[in-house]
């Protein structure tokens, strides 16, 4: 899919807030500093579409944007940052889940994972609600240009061998570099497939 058009549409802290719109939407959710806002503009290739910040847990907004006019990348807040309060953490659930739950045009969420980490048990029990929500999920594996060829198949064969403990199969996943724009087409490609179905 060729990216014609990519605009910011409205930032929300309730679901219920979220555009009244039927157009199919794909949401990106990882821990912060996962490399989420770098993942979206390289996809849409907007330099400053979603805003990087070197400060983790900055996000916590629902953000739609428009794209082709045709169909809406969400950017959920990051989860798990280690220094937001606790009563800040749950309100980044509550929200999270919330839009889940309530969103029916949501047609697959989008884990980001860093491609550099052991399976980290907060992915690993997120991935675990959506599945027992019944949400369609990939993966997208980032920051891969940060790691060697070897150590970075490496990785993520762990990363499987630990999903299938407890996946009956590993879900659709990719690898992707904000850096080098790997995964840009088949992420892109992915999603056209869905939306012409
Ligand atoms: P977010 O908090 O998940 O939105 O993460 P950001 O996109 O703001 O990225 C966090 C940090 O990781 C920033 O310093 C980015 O420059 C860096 N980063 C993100 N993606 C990549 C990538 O693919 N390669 C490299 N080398 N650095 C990245």
């Amino acid at each position: 899919m060729k990216i014609k058009s990519a605009e910011f549409v409205v930032s929300n802290t309730r679901v219920d807030q979220c555009p009244d719109s039927k157009l199919p939407e794909y949401a990106f959710i990882g821990r912060s500093n996962v490399g989420k806002s770098s993942l979206i503009n390289m996809l849409t290739g907007r330099k400053a579409l979603a805003k990087t910040s070197a400060k983790p847990g900055k996000t916590q907004l629902i953000n739609h944007f428009l794209i082709n006019k045709n169909w809406h990348l969400v950017d959920l807040p990051g989860y798990g940052y280690a220094k937001v309060s606790k009563s800040t953490k749950r309100t980044f659930q509550k929200f999270i889940t919330a839009y889940f739950e309530k969103r029916a045009q949501m047609v697959c969420a989008f884990v980001l994972i860093d491609s550099r980490h052991e399976p980290q048990p907060i992915d690993m029990e997120f991935m675990q609600w959506l599945g027992e929500h019944n949400v369609p999920f990939c993966i997208i594996f980032t920051k891969a240009d940060k790691m060697k060829p070897k150590a970075l198949e490496r990785n993520i064969n762990f990363y499987q061998e630990k999903m299938l403990e407890s996946w009956e199969e590993m879900p659709e996943f990719f690898i992707s570099s904000a850096t080098s724009k790997l995964g840009q087409e088949e992420i892109l490609d992915y999603i056209e497939a869905i939306n012409t179905e």
